[in-house]
């Protein structure tokens, strides 16, 4: 059957479809209704079934493949490779699991994760959801700040850090941010456990509240903890996001729904069967990670390689050689770290046996043409473009060729991916846009198994931020998209002030909070501008509570803005460029217009004007912009 066939019987009988996938998991107890909708949107996929997603990933596979490889974690970083075998990863995890008992961690608990990728950050994963405790992988280069408001919002009775990460040779001790983040919440975790790996020694510990890992394994020995059998749609995972408020949301997935659409897209999208080898370049804190480095390889018995460090480094060639060394067969990345390379030779490519490799998968920003025909060219495989959110967990547009490899059109994600029903409507009427014609990308619910639930202890929430657009009940995913005569979607980006550095997204309210915490700023306004390496960057105009004139102070104040910026949030977020203005364009209601700010600061007509309130305060971002930055180039 083509893709058509496929994905209509998914539209049209989803409960024959999604009943007959269930099968490819193991239920400890199965479903006894594929879905239930009786309280739209909210959907409950394999109602009463009971599963373990660490069951999946490790346990399942024993019998068959103990000695095969589950995971390498690869890290030019620290100069170590770690292979392990299915027969370790389920002894590892057993002992972490065991650790987190000890630690008082059970069914329904948060533990909060904060590490980069490395297997221990796998373990910790895997061992949470072998006892049912909830876990939520905060991105290692996020700062104490983003690490505080999320212990808040989910209330951990663990928090599990690595000593130190590492970036281009340099360490990045992560334990005073830890330190940092937990004096700032409300609700601190009363336990924190330390995965050291020797990079940063000196941290002192918090008696009473620090624990460290080695001793504890050391202590667990082979120790063995059973599986807590969950129904399907208990949570698994919370994932935190950025949306249009500061505070960030808590995405919520599932236990059953999530590991069938894992199961399922292992085969028809990312083609790989179980003893084949997928290698993703995502952070394990990144939506990417938990589902294409983690769960969804093990999930199907293949085996995942993680890696820690920079895509150039040693040589622009270490992912091509680790591609070569693996045989990987799938291997998945983002556009910006192709963007990356393109720096470099062709050569560093060209010169590894690739014969094993079939297809890269692009994700997380929009890939533009001239990127995919570089990396098209030099490897001689398959570029797809991979469209997703954090929400839905796995692609939402895709093609598939596990399934039916339908031609690549480059600038397109390409179609729906099985089980969702996707349209492109006019924002005012609601009503579906003819091709060509520039619409909201909407998907009309119930919502695939795999996608979030709702937002942790927010249903509220959940239903104001994607549900409450339109006349009808539908999930905006908050871009902008058109649909060509083949139906082939593009991506135009999005409807919400929310911006892309680099594939990270990040809410532009959370870097004004951010700015304007900086003692000198009266106020601040941030926007994306386009980039040629990272797709987008933040841009600050920001007025100060005593105007100066003076350029050493201007200057100075400049430098705090992104100072704070990086200390609060991390340097993923710290503005391109600062511009010191006397006034910010607002509406007569007071709304910053940033759209007209990023318009001015592109070189684009600012658009409609005609709400502004003071005609000066555009004069002056159009003079500040002919003078350049205070700050950043
Ligand atoms: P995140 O939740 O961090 O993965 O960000 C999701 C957002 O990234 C989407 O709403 C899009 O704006 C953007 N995005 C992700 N994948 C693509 C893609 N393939 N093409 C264009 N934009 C993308």
């Amino acid at each position: 059957m083509g893709y058509e066939d496929v994905y209509r019987r998914s539209i049209d009988e989803p409960e024959a479809f999604w009943g007959e996938e269930a099968r490819a998991i193991h239920w400890h107890v199965p479903p006894r209704q594929v879905l239930d909708y009786s309280k739209p949107p909210f959907r409950r996929w394999f109602v009463g079934g009971q599963t373990n997603l660490c069951y999946n990933a490790v346990d399942r596979h024993l019998p068959e493949r103990a000695d095969q490889l589950a995971l390498v974690a690869v890290s030019t970083e620290t100069g170590t490779t770690r292979e392990i075998s299915y027969r370790e990863l389920h002894r590892d995890v057993n002992a972490f699991a065991a650790i987190l008992l000890r630690l008082g961690v059970g069914r329904g608990d948060r533990v909060v994760i904060y590490m980069p990728n490395m297997a221990e950050a796998v373990f910790a994963m895997l061992a949470c959801a072998r006892i049912g405790a909830i876990h939520s992988v905060v991105f290692g280069g996020f700062a104490a700040h983003n690490l505080a408001l999320r212990i808040d919002d989910a209330q951990p009775k663990l928090l599990i850090a690595a000593d130190a990460g590492m970036r281009g040779g340099k360490v990045i001790p992560y334990k005073p941010l830890v330190d940092e983040a937990c004096a700032k919440a409300a609700t601190p975790p009363p336990k924190v456990l330390i995965v050291s790996r020797g990079l940063d020694p000196a941290e002192p510990k918090v008696a009473g509240r620090d624990e460290d890992y080695a001793t504890l394994r050391q202590a667990v020995g082979d120790e063995q903890v059973d599986v807590a059998w969950l129904e399907s749609n208990e949570p698994s995972y919370l994932l935190y996001t950025s949306g249009t408020t500061g505070k960030p949301k808590g995405v919520q997935r599932d236990v059953g729904g999530y590991a069938v659409a894992l199961a399922l897209s292992m085969r028809t999208v990312f083609d790989v069967a179980p003893g084949q080898v997928m290698f993703s370049t995502s952070d394990v804190g990144w939506a990417v990670g938990h589902s294409y480095n983690v769960y969804g390889p093990l999930i199907v018995g293949a085996t995942s390689v993680l890696y820690e460090g920079l895509p150039f480094h040693p040589d622009a060639g270490i992912w091509w050689s680790l591609c070569e060394k693996y045989g990987v067969r799938t291997m998945f990345s983002s556009p910006t770290a192709i963007r990356v390379l393109k720096k470099h030779d062709v050569d560093f490519i060209r010169r590894h046996d690739l014969s094993k490799l079939r297809y890269l998968f692009l994700a997380g920003e929009p890939l533009d043409e001239p990127t995919a025909h570089w990396i098209n060219d030099a490897l001689g495989k398959p570029v797809i473009d991979n469209y997703w959110q954090t929400e839905t967990g796995w692609p939402a547009l895709t093609l598939l060729p596990g399934l039916d490899m339908k031609p690549v059109k480059f600038g397109s994600p390409g179609f729906p991916n099985l089980g969702y029903r996707m349209k492109v409507i006019d924002e005012g009427t609601g009503a579906e846009v003819g091709p060509g014609e520039k619409g909201v990308l909407v998907i009309q619910p119930p919502l695939p198994p795999g996608c979030m639930t709702t937002i942790w202890n927010d249903d509220a929430r959940f239903l104001s931020s994607y549900f409450s657009h339109f006349k009808e009940l539908l999930y905006s995913s908050l871009d902008w998209a058109i649909r060509d005569e083949q139906g082939y979607t593009f991506i135009l980006g999005r409807t919400d002030d929310v911006i892309n550095v680099a594939g990270h997204r990040l809410g532009t309210r959370e870097i004004e909070e951010s700015v304007s915490g900086f003692p000198a700023v009266a106020e601040a306004a941030v926007i994306g501008v386009n980039d040629e390496l990272k797709g987008q960057v933040p841009v600050v105009f920001a007025t100060l509570r005593q105007a100066t004139e003076e350029p050493h102070e201007r200057v100075r104040a400049a430098e705090g803005m992104r100072r704070t910026v990086e200390q609060s949030l991390g340097a993923v977020a710290r503005p391109a460029r600062v511009y010191i203005v006397n006034a910010l364009p607002k509406t007569r209601s007071g709304k910053l217009l940033r759209r007209s700010l990023q318009a001015l600061a592109q070189g684009a007509d600012p658009g409609d004007l005609s709400t502004l309130d003071d005609p000066n305060a555009l004069e002056e971002v159009k003079k500040a912009l002919q003078r350049g930055p205070e700050a950043g180039n």
